[in-house]
């Protein structure tokens, strides 16, 4: 949001909540927030053309929304295993009915679109290319897959322009220390090692260190949350682009966004020590189901397509925003 603003769009926010944090949309952001589910058509649609009770009164009022940039989904792997049900329902179902209402009217509503590397299963080639092969191995993964294709199916029938973004693994925090991740529960890599360095937690554990690499440990491509927005910047851009030359969107345009590099747990391990010079007591624990031993991007097409360029491609500087963000967030 604050990416959009910047760039001079005014975004306004739907969220229905559940994992979202309205004091930062409103206070931080000062950006509106409808608080309401996206699969809810009768609340989808005044929306969508400003006509919204909550938007009555203010400049928004009267004022169609020009492009839908789509964050919503659930996105935790093992509760996707246990509870595919909640999976498809949310993050499929509540998004066909969003589709339905963008392409409802005279002109579709470009949109962009949050996917995930969790789209292509197992690598067979590293690094990975758009064209990689999709065989997805959780329900999550298969959801966000699915959605893609309801993209590709309603761009080919309806002109649906639209941008598909897989990412590989958001990290960091803005790097003015006041926005950051806040996940309860907390699952991800860094802000975990996080959390044990500064005593939030007791140890962390090493999901399994017998992978083909060559620490034994997962290798994955961390891309700085603020290089992720900018790249929404650039697709939102492009599709407003199209649209004012009138060209015609028949295939959605997908681009994978990370830096081309991987690094394994141990080497995040080492690079918090450096970032905090702070150490942390580690167990080797089992495997976690469904973690692939490597992902790694090829962006070479967002780079070349959209003009993007990561900003923070660097590890330590990625560690270091969210550290900051960390202790701001825990500690002050
Ligand atoms: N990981 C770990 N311990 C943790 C959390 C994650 O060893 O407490 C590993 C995980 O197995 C994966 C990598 O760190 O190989 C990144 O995991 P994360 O959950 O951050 O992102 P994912 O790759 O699952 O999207």
């Amino acid at each position: 949001m604050r990416a959009l603003s910047l760039a001079g769009h005014q975004p306004v926010v739907l969220d229905n909540l559940v994992y979202g944090h309205s004091e930062i949309v409103r206070e931080v952001l000062d950006v509106p927030l409808i608080n309401g589910q996206v699969g809810n058509r009768q609340m989808i649609e005044p929306l969508l053309s400003g006509q919204h009770p909550e938007l009555v009164g203010t400049h928004f009022e009267g004022k169609p929304i020009e492009a839908v940039l789509h964050f919503a989904a659930y996105a935790y792997v093992g509760e996707s295993v246990s509870d595919p049900a909640k999976y498809y329902r949310n993050n499929l179902g509540d998004t066909l009915t969003l589709l339905e209402a963008l392409v409802a009217g005279e002109q579709p509503i470009p949109i962009v679109f949050s996917s995930t590397c969790a789209t292509y299963g197992p690598p067979q080639a590293i690094p990975m290319t758009e064209d990689h092969p999709q065989a997805p191995i959780n329900p999550y993964g298969r959801s966000k897959w699915m959605v893609e294709h309801l993209l590709r199916d309603f761009s080919r029938a309806y002109g649906l322009p639209c941008v598909i973004f897989r990412y590989f693994n958001a990290a960091g925090a803005d790097p003015d220390g006041d926005l950051g991740e806040d996940h309860d529960p907390e699952t991800h890599l860094i802000p975990r090692v996080l959390d044990v360095m500064s005593g939030r937690e007791p140890y962390l554990q090493i999901f399994g260190d017998d992978y083909p690499t060559p620490d034994g440990t997962c290798i994955r491509d961390y891309i700085h949350v603020s290089d992720l927005a900018d790249a929404h910047v650039l697709g939102l851009e492009r599709l407003l682009r199209l649209r004012e030359r009138q060209e015609a969107q028949r295939e959605p345009l997908i681009y994978n966004l990370g830096n081309g590099t991987g690094y394994s747990v141990q080497e995040v391990i080492e690079a918090a020590k450096a970032v905090t010079g702070r150490g942390l007591l580690a167990h080797v624990a089992r495997r976690r189901e469904g973690d692939p031993a490597q992902l790694v991007a090829s962006a070479t097409r967002a780079r070349e397509e959209l003009g993007w360029r990561p900003r923070y491609p660097d590890l330590n500087t990625i560690i270091e925003h969210a550290w900051s963000w960390h202790q701001r967030r825990h500690f002050s």
